[in-house]
């Protein structure tokens, strides 16, 4: 059962389950000190100043001559610490057996194990944090990329709280002038000029629209962006997935998917996380049954906010173009699809060692020396910032670039097995990625739960402009005006319920 009990000092292991150099045990309430001065040799940490740092011993009195631990235990006086509570860090040495007794210890002396999410409840109900920024201290925790830390660090300072509140504080205001009005209802005065309140409303509902749909963004940064290879049977889907895997060794992960034999890799490029969909499915071979390949291909796109297609420069145009349709038609809204023509470097020997026409009419030779080939700068000049002119192609190649010309898709020209010009394709899963907008971190939602909130605000605002358009009686407008300020305040937890912490705090693990 959640308690509510905040006159408890509860205490909880905070470092990680398992052994390490150090553990630390926290303990948070209004008998921190005492408990723990029952159980500690050295100074007496009721006596001491906030913010210091002591080191001890700890002593179960019961068995003075032994002690369990040297520590070194951290003073934070309320209301200055992380829950506005009395708090001791007591960080022992990483032994299971130490940190089990230390905790049996403090137990025995009055402290209460603590709940999952406990000291940060606490934190929120003592007014250090509010609830957006209790939710954002879970996604610091679990942030496992640069852009997802920079969103849940920005959250957590408060930064897109204020923002919300900004925006609560403005509807309040139009509220009030509605409110008044309905107060001197009888004397049929109009306190609020209903052009006044329009402009204010769409000026709002432009900023809610634009939170609501960061929301696809601020999901994939903080989740790992979804990305999709596809392509026929021995385009180099699994030589493309590996070479990205390889050069990124160090922080790639699997990541068991909802059904057993979908695997997901994950890998930090450039501060975002990629999240490959499916990759059991491409590193399946290649005499799967030819529909369940293609099938797994569309849920692949369906899922994907980044398609990266693989086609070989001998794909026939026509095939080329009916591929391209269905895919198109598959591509989910705000996906982008990247068109990667592979193998580049079997076309080094028949085509590239004779000058290129580009379409802006300059004339690049490329030369077909190895070293050449491998100064990947030169290869991506040739290859990638310039679409080639049909004239001087190899026939089937040149029509990739006729028919993709007239859209916005990139083609990249690159080679999975040699790692020709994967740096292009790098930069182009960046820009798609949405990490360049997530510079105003507070513009960006990140939270399911602070989506749905907004979505709701948005929908009542969209009532309250209606009604203003077709002039609704005050009352009316102002009902649906307190329903928008209300789902603003659930963001941050101005208004909030029981239910809704439980839920929110249940996800945090025991310790923080
Ligand atoms: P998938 O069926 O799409 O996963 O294709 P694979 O990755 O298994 O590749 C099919 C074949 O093409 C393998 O023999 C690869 O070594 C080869 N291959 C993949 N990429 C390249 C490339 O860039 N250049 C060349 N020459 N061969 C490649």
């Amino acid at each position: 059962m959640y308690q509510q009990l905040d006159s408890d000092t509860i205490c909880a292991i905070s470092t990680p389950s398992g052994v390490g150099g150090i553990a630390i045990i926290r303990v948070s309430g209004p008998e921190a000190f005492n408990i723990v001065d029952t159980i500690w040799r050295g100074r007496k940490l009721s006596e001491v100043t906030s913010h210091t740092a002591h080191l001890g011993d700890i002593i179960d009195p019961e068995n003075e001559e032994e002690p369990l631990d040297t520590a070194v235990a951290t003073v934070f006086r309320a209301p200055r610490s992380f829950t506005g509570e009395n708090v001791v860090e007591i960080s022992v040495h990483g032994s299971k057996w130490i940190q089990r007794e230390l905790l049996n210890l403090l137990i025995r002396r009055g402290c209460r194990m603590a709940e999952a999410g406990e000291f940060t409840r606490r934190a929120f109900a003592n007014g250090r944090l509010d609830l957006a920024q209790a939710e954002a201290v879970a996604d610091v925790i679990a942030a496992s990329s640069r852009s997802a830390h920079r969103l849940a660090a920005s959250q957590m300072r408060g930064d897109f709280s204020k923002h919300i509140s900004e925006l609560r504080d403005q509807l309040i205001e139009i509220a009030s002038l509605l409110e008044l009005e309905l107060d001197f209802s009888e004397e049929d005065v109009e306190f609020a000029s209903r052009q006044h309140l329009k402009n204010l409303a769409e000026q709002l509902l432009t900023r809610i629209s634009s939170l609501v749909s960061s929301f696809s963004t601020g999901s994939a940064l903080k989740e790992g962006v979804p990305v999709a290879i596809i392509g026929e049977p021995n385009a180099g889907k699994s030589t493309l997935l590996n070479l990205l895997l390889n050069d990124n060794r160090a922080i790639v992960s699997d990541i068991p998917g909802t059904t057993r034999d979908t695997i997901e890799d994950t890998m930090e490029i450039d501060g975002v996380l990629y999240r490959f969909i499916d990759t059991a499915g491409i590193r399946e071979t290649a005499d799967a049954v030819e529909n369940l390949g293609i099938e797994r291909s569309y849920t692949a796109i369906s899922k994907a906010r980044i398609v990266i297609w693989l086609v070989t420069p001998d794909m026939p145009q026509e095939r080329f173009q009916t591929f391209r349709k269905s895919i198109a038609a598959h591509l989910p809204e705000g996906s982008n699809l990247i068109v990667a023509v592979n193998k580049i470097d079997t076309l080094h020997s028949s085509v590239c060692n004779r000058p290129i026409n580009l379409v802006n009419g300059d004339s690049v030779g490329i030369d077909s020396t190895d070293d050449a080939m491998k100064d990947e700068k030169h290869v991506n000049e040739n290859f990638t910032t310039k679409t080639f002119g049909v004239s001087s192609m190899n026939p089937s190649f040149a029509l990739f670039t006729e028919s993709t010309s007239t859209t916005d898709t990139p083609l990249l020209y690159i080679s999975a097995s040699t790692g020709l010009n994967i740096s292009s394709l790098l930069k182009q899963l960046h820009r798609y990625s949405g990490a360049d907008e997530s510079g105003n971190a507070d513009l960006i939602v990140t939270n399911a739960r602070h989506y749905e909130a907004l979505t709701h605000a948005k929908l009542s605002l969209i009532r309250v402009i209606d009604g203003i358009n077709t002039g609704l009686s005050g009352d009316f407008i102002a009902q649906d005006l307190r329903e928008t300020i209300h789902h603003l305040s659930s963001i941050t937890g101005t208004i909030t319920t029981d239910d809704l912490l439980k839920t929110i705090f249940e996800r945090f693990c025991i310790g923080k």
